[in-house]
């Protein structure tokens, strides 16, 4: 750790952005000096020439990449770089780039200048998706300045065994480069999980930790450290047993990995031949990848609240349309379940004003909300009629405790396809979920069964709400325990009523991927489980254990 530093711990602390433990000593990645200001302007003919071979440079080594990455990392991290070559092609930015030369730019300014337009006007849009890929547009302009001004960046291709790469970011061609033989885990300054940099660091399987802040002002290069790239932890200085620990650790985790991919095609299944399905929850569209990686038979869960928590305004219907349509295309006809806007007790979203509430967790929230502001909430079902159209589409209504919400909803849901009727827009009316989280709803979920088409068991707010426990709140935990006798028993009557009404009926919360709790959910006789997209290898493995 550098001298003078105003810590005194050996702890930074960023978010985990790619799975694994990584142990080895720090390669600082200084930032390359792009100054074009000596630079002279000589005629249009020679920048337009200058910036063509660039470009043809820049194609060759995209190409390259992407033929690397295609073996070793699969198709998906391969369309990063070809993504890369769309944007370069595409003939309007082409145009902009010789206007600029035209206008007396040199070769290096015109690449400024118009990708700094196209990064302002990506970072500002409203969705974290979209602001994330003008990274990608801040990859090419350096790259291609670089080529231009003859720059080359650090040889991160050549970095040691056991290094661990530390940089200001990590763009997508920089990851690109690294070799994943030698390198046990980078850490960057700045970043978020969304980036294309942490889609590429998860596929080619580097731990990766990212926003630990002014790492390179605290490290020195050579320094030992070990990177949790689960929680984003990142420790200086460990001690012996510590690396000894985190050795241990990785190879844990690399060997459950292993074991793990043989699950990967298989429907989860166990030895009585129940069968399984294993889905993932999502919190946004990008997410439905992880799913796909991650071997999961379709999207269990779609969060959709954080669609709306994550933006500064309520999102348009064609916004929430096309996030509902993009995950419903990526999953190719696999099941992907869209629950209706849950905000409200710990959710909040500011823009949509609510009643100032003394228990916000008995209060207004999911589909008591919705139902309450029926533009809001018609809004989002108009979306995802018309999403179904596009894929293996069902509708899930949060929160219900009496089947009153429910016919209620329908009714919307049919004023919805009425209108989309008129406009002679393109739908499909979803089946329709109910998810049971309320001990209203486990109580009656004989007579609710009779309104739905699948029961969705959200064992979260289950858990919380028949305990009379806040699932937040430390202090009553051992309370908050799906273990407790009254909600196993409000699981077991939930699924026996599913059974009953021969509805089918899923596990969505967190206990889904418990491996103390699968076996049961197994023997009652359980349909599907929705797990998070990192556990769905973990949980079908439990699946497969039981008897
Ligand atoms: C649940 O309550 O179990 C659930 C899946 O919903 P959430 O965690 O989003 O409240
Ligand atoms: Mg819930």
């Amino acid at each position: 750790m550098k001298a003078g530093s105003a810590r005194d711990d050996t702890l930074l602390n960023g978010i985990g952005v790619s799975e694994g433990y990584g142990v080895g000593r720090a390669v600082l990645l200084e930032d390359i000096c792009l100054d074009y200001s000596g630079v002279k302007y000589i005629s249009a003919e020679k920048e337009k020439a200058r910036l063509e071979k660039a470009i043809e440079a820049f194609a060759a080594k995209a190409e390259k990449e992407a033929k690397e990455l295609r073996k070793s990392a699969g198709e998906k991290a391969a369309e990063i770089p070809e993504g890369h070559l769309t944007i370069l092609n595409d003939p309007l930015v082409r145009l902009q780039l010789e206007a600029a030369i035209d206008g007396k730019a040199v070769a290096e300014a015109a690449v400024d200048y118009v990708c700094s337009e196209l990064y302002n006007r990506l970072a500002k849009v409203d969705d974290e998706i979209i602001s994330q890929r003008a990274d990608d547009i801040k990859d090419i302009k350096e790259s291609l300045i670089g080529i231009l001004l003859g720059v080359k960046g650090a040889d991160i291709a050549s970095a040691p065994k056991g290094s661990i790469l530390i940089a200001r970011e990590f763009t997508p061609s920089v990851i690109c480069r690294i070799n994943s033989k030698n390198v046990r885990a980078i850490i960057a300054e700045t970043g978020a999980d969304t980036s294309h940099a942490a889609i590429l660091a998860r596929t080619m399987g580097i731990p990766a930790a990212f926003s630990v802040l002014n790492a390179r002002q605290i490290i020195n290069n050579g320094d030992k450290l070990i990177v949790d790239g689960f929680t984003g932890k990142v420790i200086t200085e460990p001690g012996e047993a510590e690396i000894i620990e985190y050795e241990k650790k990785q190879n844990a985790f690399l060997k459950e990995q292993q074991g793990m991919k043989a699950f990967f095609n298989m429907p989860a299944a166990n030895e009585s031949g129940a069968d399984i399905r294993v889905c993932g929850n999502i919190g946004n569209a990008a997410q439905a990848q992880s799913v796909i990686q991650n071997g999961g038979e379709g999207v269990g869960l779609f969060r959709t609240e954080f669609l709306f928590m994550n933006k500064k305004r309520e999102p348009s219907e064609e916004e929430q349309l096309e996030a509902y349509s993009s995950v419903a295309k990526a999953m190719n006809g696999r099941e992907v379940i869209i629950r209706t806007l849950d905000i409200g007790g710990d959710k909040t979203v500011d823009y949509l004003k609510t009643e100032k509430e003394n228990n916000p967790l008995l209060g207004l929230r999911a589909i008591r909300y919705c139902l309450k502001n029926s533009p809001i909430y018609k809004k989002q079902l108009r979306a995802i009629l018309r999403a179904a159209y596009f894929g293996n589409v069902k509708l899930l209504l949060p929160l219900i405790t009496t089947p009153e919400e429910v016919r209620f909803s329908k009714r919307l849901i049919n004023e919805c396809a009425a209108e989309l009727d008129g406009k002679g827009i393109a739908y499909r009316i979803p089946p329709l979920g109910i998810m049971i989280e309320t001990p209203s709803a486990a109580l009656i979920s004989d007579l609710l069964a009779t309104e739905a088409d699948f029961f969705s068991i959200g064992t979260n707010d289950l858990t919380g709400y028949i305990m009379a426990a806040d699932r937040g709140n430390s202090a009553v935990c051992p309370l908050s325990d799906v273990f407790q006798p009254a909600v196993l028993r409000a699981i077991e009557t939930t699924v026996k009523n599913a059974k009953r009404a021969k509805i089918p009926v899923a596990v969505c919360g967190e206990a889904a991927a418990d491996e103390r709790l699968i076996p049961k959910l197994v023997e009652w006789g359980v349909d599907s489980l929705s797990v998070s997209p990192s556990l769905i290898l973990r949980t079908k493995q439990a699946v497969f254990g039981c008897k």
